[in-house]
């Protein structure tokens, strides 16, 4: 199963695309995750994407889409996978359907995680994430088990730089222009599955998993 998921920044579908790999044995595929761990790491991949990153700009094409379509290639893609953050733009979601196409494949289910932008800003101020395995929290709707400890990793829990605020607003108007029209491009193909992801986030992976089952 080949799933991608769709939504405004803070959504939800990391917190979902987690669940939906675990539940199905699927790997979990986060550009955002990618392109952090080569920050780290100091690469120059990583180098190249941060200033875009920080001003809650998207990664150009050239840069993003290599590495996701070297990623799928691998041998745990050969069942599925959830692509969580990509495709963005609408040449990203183009070359998707062309590589799959190369073997006779598609995407099975666009899941879109919808929350108004009203809600996105305080869901971000409340966001933490593992500096190490990248799995997001937060301070009031997701806590861990111990304040500023990873319960998968115990790795220690930071803020985005680029989930403050200002940037948070950019990465929106950066979403409504880039990243939506992607919603009508999937309906037409007939795989879109929209889920209200206002609700808690129980809900909204059953409403996700029922979704996938139907
Ligand atoms: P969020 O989970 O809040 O939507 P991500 O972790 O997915 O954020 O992405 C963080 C940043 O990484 C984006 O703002 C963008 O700069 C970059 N990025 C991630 N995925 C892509 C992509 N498919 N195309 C271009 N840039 C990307
Ligand atoms: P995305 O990957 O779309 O950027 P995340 O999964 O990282 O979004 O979620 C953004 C923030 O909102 C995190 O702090 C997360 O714990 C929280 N969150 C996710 N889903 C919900 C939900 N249904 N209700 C409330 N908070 C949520
Ligand atoms: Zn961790």
């Amino acid at each position: 199963m080949k799933i991608i998921m769709l939504g405004a920044p803070g959504a939800g579908k990391g917190t979902q695309s987690e669940r939906i790999g675990a539940k199905y044995g699927l790997p979990q595929i986060s550009t955002g995750d990618i392109f952090r761990a080569n920050l780290s790491a100091g690469t120059e991949l990583g180098m190249k994407a941060k200033t875009y990153m920080d001003a809650g700009e998207l990664v150009p094409d050239e840069l993003t889409c290599d590495l996701v379509v070297d990623r799928i290639s691998k041998d745990d893609c050969a069942n599925g996978y959830i692509l969580d953050g990509f495709p963005r733009t609408l040449a990203q979601a183009d070359l998707l359907t062309k590589v799959l196409a190369e073997s006779g494949d598609k995407v099975d289910f666009a899941v879109n995680v919808d929350v108004p932008d009203e809600n996105i800003i305080a869901r971000m101020s409340g966001r933490r994430v593992c500096g190490k395995c990248g799995k997001p929290y937060h301070i009031v709707n997701m806590p861990p088990k111990v304040e500023g400890i990873c319960d998968n990793c115990g790795g220690e829990l930071i803020q985005r730089k680029d989930d403050l605020a200002e940037t948070v607003k950019n990465r929106l108007t950066v979403y409504h222009d880039q990243t939506q029209p992607l919603i009508d491009y999937y309906d037409a193909k007939g795989c879109l599955v929209t889920v209200d992801g206002t609700k808690d986030i129980d809900e909204v992976f059953a409403d996700i998993i029922a979704a996938l089952e139907a």
